[in-house]
């Protein structure tokens, strides 16, 4: 008899495992969030023409990572697609509209992670990878290395097939008008980022930037730093960065992020309100992030006064942002 109830037992956990393959309940089949860059972005600074063009382009952005998560793609698939039409859009600092460095040049910086091994790429420094997110992930699944600088991240693109591009690619108007007034204060920053968590659980994220306007030769940010700009784990949420990157570096923003929901048992929100309203803003560090955890909840959470930002999930909840107002 005892027997016979454990059998029964038994079958009727097999048919509810499969008929639910490993979809926590509640959790929605997809999500993903994606990021502009934070900074003084202010309404009254902000023409209706311009405005339009940047919720025009992350609502493209968002289209071409939620094909790919819609269709049962990855996590890490969805983060690149919505980061590539970020990166090939000039109102982005990444890729084409890249700022510029002390010297006047593009030095571009870039991250991917995946949740599910926490495996990782980034590249440094780039100056001729179109699409530095590309470079990243050529480094993560080619190579036996996580971070790659300058001439060896260019020569893996070129030996992996990668377009290429010459410096006038990324030169955009309003980039140089920056950098010509950036002693005056003009804006500094801005990036691009994406984290999604795709049907099979696993979570991944993904940062490209052009870094910091005026920032010096060499000079390496946040975002190409695991664990500063970008972290994936599928045991706790995946995040990326966007702000003043020294603070970012040092307060180990994204890995910090994970550790508060894994060793202190912290929800996202709790979380990233922590180091971001909390850490960073104590000290002056500006910025904020993106992220979503393994069942799906999502936190934006930014100190500055604007952020481009938006998120689309499986359940139809979709929103794009730009000024003050946090998730
Ligand atoms: N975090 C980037 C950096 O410091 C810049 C930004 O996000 O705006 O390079």
């Amino acid at each position: 008899m005892k027997l016979r109830f454990s059998v029964l037992l038994l079958i009727l956990t097999l048919i509810n495992s499969f008929g639910h393959p490993c979809v926590a309940q509640n959790r929605p089949e997809y999500v993903l969030v994606i990021h502009g860059g934070a900074g003084t972005i202010l309404k009254e600074n902000m023409t209706p023409e311009k405005e339009k063009a940047y919720l025009k382009k992350l609502g493209e952005a968002l289209d071409a990572g939620e094909q790919v998560l819609k269709t049962g793609g990855s996590s890490l698939d969805a983060v690149t697609q919505a980061i590539l039409v970020m990166e090939n859009s000039p109102l982005f600092n990444a890729g084409k509209g890249a700022v510029f460095t002390a010297e006047g040049v593009n030095e571009m910086d870039a991250s991917i992670m995946n949740g599910k091994d926490l495996n990782a790429g980034a590249v440094t420094g780039v100056r001729h990878i179109k699409n530095p997110i590309l470079g990243a992930r050529a480094v993560m699944e080619k190579t036996p290395h996580v971070l790659l600088a300058g001439a060896g991240a260019e020569e893996l693109a070129l030996k992996e097939g990668l377009e290429m591009a010459d410096s006038s690619y990324f030169f955009t108007e309003s980039r140089w008008e920056n950098y010509l007034k950036v002693k005056e204060k003009a804006e500094k920053h801005g990036t691009v980022g994406a984290v999604a968590l795709d049907k099979y659980g696993n979570l991944a994220a993904a940062t490209s930037t052009g870094g910091m306007t005026y920032k010096m030769k060499g000079r390496v940010g946040d975002s190409p730093i695991i664990g500063a700009g970008t972290y994936a784990d599928n045991n706790t949420c995946a995040v990326s960065a966007t702000g003043h990157g020294e603070y970012f570096m040092r307060y180990v923003v994204t890995y910090d992020i994970t550790a508060l929901m894994k060793y202190k048992g912290f929800s996202l929100k709790e979380a990233t309100e922590e180091v971001i309203m909390r850490k960073l803003k104590n000290v002056g560090g500006d910025g904020g992030v993106i992220a979503v955890d393994k069942d799906g909840n999502i936190a934006i959470t930014f100190n500055t006064a604007g952020m481009y930002r938006g998120y689309t999930r499986s359940d139809g909840e979709r929103g794009i942002m730009i000024f003050k107002k946090t998730k």
